[in-house]
């Protein structure tokens, strides 16, 4: 089981869809799945800033990925591995679903997603690939701030042109559904200092 994490913008989907092709290239087969509530891309595709995609299954709040993998293994034959993109999505029993399936159909299990939410706090399934997952493996990005040099750890929102820190932890949408909100990778110096000046504000 392992846990690829990185904020937004840290080349998350081109990892996934790379790995994927690695897979295929080699006639190994793959399940790919992704939460239907990510709206970035298009039903039925994982796409990449950069333009690449790759098939993949839409899943719902209320599926079973168990048995999603075990109707492609019906299908398919043997399952060389399992990839779930947005995986903060998932719920914690989804989450707790990708651990079975690698423990008990023996599958080895990449899940790619964001470890905390735009207030910096651990959405719920990553909070559990965290603490479960064999292999925990950064994604790195620079922070969005010009200049900056750190490493980005948050994913700030900034509903127009402010950042804010209060609100749902998942707001579905990316710039291209609704102009006014968008999120930027901050490092922690830059992330902390927009929340000292918010409560300053009292707006937030
Ligand atoms: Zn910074």
């Amino acid at each position: 089981m392992y846990f690829r994490y990185g904020t937004m913008n840290s080349s998350k989907s081109m990892n996934l869809i790379a790995s994927v092709h690695n897979y295929e290239s080699k006639g190994d087969k793959v399940v790919v799945i992704k939460p239907s509530l990510d709206t970035r891309s298009a039903n039925g595709f994982i796409e990449s800033r950069v333009g690449t995609k790759t098939e993949c299954i839409d899943i719902s709040l209320k599926d079973s990925i168990l048995t999603c993998v075990k109707t492609e293994m019906d299908k398919k034959g043997s399952i060389s591995c399992v990839f779930v993109d947005e995986c903060q999505f998932l719920t914690q029993e989804q989450a707790f679903e990708l651990i079975s399936i690698a423990d008990t159909m023996r599958i080895p299990v990449i899940a790619y997603g964001l470890r905390t939410d735009f207030r910096g706090i651990l959405f719920v399934a990553s909070n559990v690939l965290l603490s479960h997952a064999d292999k925990i493996e950064e994604i790195k990005t620079v922070c969005h701030v010009k200049g900056c040099k750190r490493k980005a750890m948050y994913n700030q929102r900034v509903v127009n042109g402010k950042p804010v820190f209060k609100g749902d932890s998942i707001l579905v949408g990316d710039t291209i559904s609704n102009t006014n909100i968008r999120y930027e990778p901050k490092c922690r110096f830059h992330f902390m200092a927009d929340m000292i000046d918010s409560q300053k504000g009292g707006n937030n």
